[in-house]
């Protein structure tokens, strides 16, 4: 969402007249877009806001702003722990960045607005280009967001606070966004929302109570000319209906892998964290998923030490994740979010005990997500060309269906177009292939 949020950033920017540049030291304006999903995130923004702030004695027009999250969670609290920060800004108000330099630059004051104004972000970002296409960069893939916010109240997360309740993207407007993007040469949607799987909409303006749900929207997508992938981040286990599991089996544009947090295989832990599902349901879930795509991956993200977590609670995650079989997946220790229900629990699990048990959780996700690294080797896969390689310029680098970084040697015409390579080796972090056919 943040990396959505900071294109939208600069599409709002650029459309106001703003240039950007490639060093802070040219910049009249700098902007951090911040996560307050963990601690150290929010302390990481402090200190390099402290970092730029000499830069305002070379350039007094220089402008300093913080959005998202933590902006959204801490509002004035910025400004009166660092002066020199002129704008704060939430996910929900990046829209209105123009006017509030504005308000700025004639005020000479600082200009805070933090508020949800629901829809209206959407409403206005409609209408603006959004940067991360094919014509910025060749990609071939653009992110869409279809819904903003979460009203699920997980014990432990901020993300309700910070970005308010669910708000779903009206269907029309997705659409033309989508038709904008196909266009302009993007072959993957990559439809994004906090519950992206919990978007609901209006079929038809003149009768509410047609509604429609994300099964009806992929399958819309995928009707379009040019749609080649569609993939989904971030889905919730209690939305996942029947009719968006059947999707997996009718719409082969719908990639074979799904982000699907469990967070906690105990159920006593899952109940605390107020998840809404046991631990049977979530497999109930995924077994579905894979008679619908049998090769589909799943990956997750994980808590461990959240408080009260015992030793038997860790041992019940280690193994539902060798019973239900991830892909690479995202695990950190629990972080208390101060004004979150979670961050008042009782916690008593020694710091060192928390850090084994993450490690232990993380070999074992890593050893699962490399032995379908390693299935994939000589198999043919399609790959979406995204650029050249990080490593070697010569070489292109790609995405598999299931998320995985293909670097090959090919020509520079193939980026932003899905091609067939050869998997010849699996590596930690990525895959290394021939392209299996003559282009
Ligand atoms: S579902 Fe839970 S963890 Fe995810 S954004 Fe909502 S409240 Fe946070």
């Amino acid at each position: 969402m943040n990396e959505y949020d900071s294109a939208k950033m600069l599409s709002v920017l650029s459309e106001a007249g703003a240039i950007a540049v490639t060093s802070a030291q040219e910049a009249d304006l700098i902007i951090f877009n911040t996560c307050s999903v963990r601690e150290k995130a929010q302390e990481k923004v402090f200190h390099e806001l402290g970092r730029v702030r000499e830069l305002k004695t070379h350039n007094p027009d220089l402008l300093i702003g913080v959005g998202g999250c933590v902006a959204s969670q801490e509002g004035e609290a910025i400004v009166r722990r660092a002066p020199f920060v002129d704008l704060v800004f939430g996910p929900q108000t990046l829209h209105r960045l123009p006017a509030l330099l504005a308000a700025r630059r004639g005020s000479g004051r600082p200009q805070i607005d933090v508020s949800f104004p629901e829809i209206e972000k959407f409403d206005r970002l409609a209408q603006v280009s959004t940067p991360l296409t094919a014509q910025d960069s060749p990609r071939g893939t653009a992110f869409v967001s279809i819904m903003e916010g979460c009203s699920k109240f997980c014990s432990y997360c901020i993300v309700p606070y910070t970005r308010g309740d669910e708000i779903s993207r009206p269907w029309p407007e997705i659409l033309d966004e989508v038709r904008r993007l196909l266009a302009q040469g993007v072959k993957e949607i990559h439809l994004l929302g906090q519950n992206v799987n919990a978007w609901r909409g209006a079929i038809d303006d003149t009768d509410e109570d047609q509604t429609a749900d994300l099964a009806f929207l992929v399958s819309q997508l995928a009707g379009l000319p040019g749609v080649e992938r569609i993939r989904l981040t971030t889905s919730h286990p209690c939305e996942m209906s029947p009719r968006l599991i059947a999707m997996f089996a009718q719409i082969p544009q719908l990639v074979s892998h799904l982000h699907l947090p469990l967070q906690s295989g105990s159920d006593r832990i899952l109940a605390a964290m107020k998840r809404g599902y046991t631990v049977l349901e979530y497999q109930s879930v995924v077994r579905k998923l894979r008679q619908a795509r049998p090769d589909i991956s799943i990956s997750s993200d994980f808590i461990v030490g959240f408080p009260g977590e015992s030793e038997e609670d860790f041992e019940r995650t280690l193994r539902a994740i060798e019973t239900i079989g991830f892909d690479a997946s995202f695990s950190f220790i629990f972080s208390p979010r101060p004004g979150t229900p979670a961050a008042d629990l009782p916690d008593t699990t020694p710091a060192g005990v928390k850090s084994q048990r993450l490690q232990r959780l993380q070999r074992l996700i890593e050893t699962q997500s490399h032995a379908i690294s390693q299935a994939m080797v000589d198999t043919v896969v399609p790959v979406l060309v995204e650029g050249h390689a990080q490593k070697n310029p010569q070489e292109l680098a790609g995405r598999s269906a299931n998320n995985r970084i293909v670097n090959f040697a090919g020509h520079p015409r193939l980026i932003g177009h899905v091609v067939d390579v050869r998997i010849t080796d699996a590596r930690p972090h990525s895959l290394r292939g021939q392209l299996a056919q003559t282009l």
